[in-house]
């Protein structure tokens, strides 16, 4: 069941955020900050594990990780698509519940169909989440701040940012082996992802990352849209989990902030045009820019290669 968080990890598959970014969102949990994870589908297509399996595994991995909790929409595996309307209202809906400042999502640059499209239907929801004539029974408009895209495991890494997870790999690597089905050569038929192989690459080109900023372990991330530096600052402040009520006050302080600027949102787009109607978006991000809400803007990073 979708919560309120902090920060929200969307992937294509169960187990595409603990690689893509399991090392952030360790730290971030660590830190205070509460985390949530949407996994788009249950990973059906898999040639190892059932999606109960798979299920299991998950849960387990969100609770190494630090997150407060994890859902899944149960959108097909391999039937992703970037422009479908059902799918973009199952995580528009996801997203209003969620109500997160920072979205991590796939790059759109991902080799994988579904991850690349998962990009596009993020990227989508995100801004149709602030949109409050768009699919009002999918809940209160809210629009995230910072969306950060995470590579896929087989991409060349051409990050905008690294983020130092060294301190956090270990319990990125221990929830990516919560993914048995996947990556225990014992658990299975002989496949890449469980050689050892797969799980090394990961680890590999977490260690490139950290070596292009002089650390031990980096996670490597491209924003959407320009970079909105202080929230980036926000996400990365330390020591937001304290002794006694630190972790509370730190939350309700962004509980403040996120019903501030949900208000913000609402006059905004109190009049933004119906549903389907050409240039909508557009019109919608106008009305924002003119009245100070940030707009993700979605453009340039979205592929053309759709499904492919
Ligand atoms: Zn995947």
């Amino acid at each position: 069941m979708v919560r309120p968080c902090d920060v929200l990890a969307v992937g294509a598959h169960p187990d595409d955020v603990e690689l893509g970014c399991g090392g952030l969102l360790a730290r971030l949990a660590a830190s205070g900050r509460s985390v949530g994870i949407v996994d788009l589908t249950a990973g059906e297509l898999g040639t190892r594990g059932d999606v109960g399996e798979r299920s299991g595994e998950a849960v387990a991995a969100a609770a190494v990780l630090g997150a407060a909790w994890r859902a899944c929409l149960g959108l097909p595996d391999g039937g992703l698509h970037g422009d479908d309307e059902g799918q973009l209202a199952a995580i528009v809906e996801a997203l209003r519940a969620g109500r997160p400042r920072v979205v991590l999502l796939p790059d759109g640059d991902d080799p994988h169909p579904d991850h690349g499209a998962a990009f596009r239907l993020v990227v989508q929801a995100c801004t149709w989440s602030g949109v409050r004539r768009w699919h009002p029974e999918a809940g209160d408009p809210h629009r995230p701040r910072l969306l950060l895209t995470y590579p896929g495991p087989r991409q060349a890494l051409e990050p905008d940012l690294v983020v130092d997870v060294s301190a956090s790999h270990a319990a990125k690597r221990e929830a990516c082996a919560a993914h048995r089905s996947q990556f225990d050569p014992a658990a299975g038929p002989p496949t890449h992802l469980a050689s050892g192989h797969f799980l090394a690459a990961v680890d590999g080109r977490d260690r490139a990352a950290g070596n292009l900023v002089g650390v031990e372990y980096g996670e490597g991330y491209g924003a959407v849209g320009a970079l909105p530096a202080d929230e980036l600052a926000w996400l990365l402040t330390t020591g937001v989990r304290g002794p006694g009520s630190g972790v509370r006050a730190a939350s309700q302080d962004a509980r403040a902030e996120q019903r501030a600027f949900a208000l913000q949102e609402d006059r905004a787009y109190q009049d933004a045009p119906q549903v389907g109607a050409v240039g909508a978006r557009d019109e919608a991000g106008s009305r924002a820019e003119r009245e100070g809400v940030r707009t993700p803007d979605p453009g340039p990073r979205t592929p053309e290669r759709e499904g492919a």
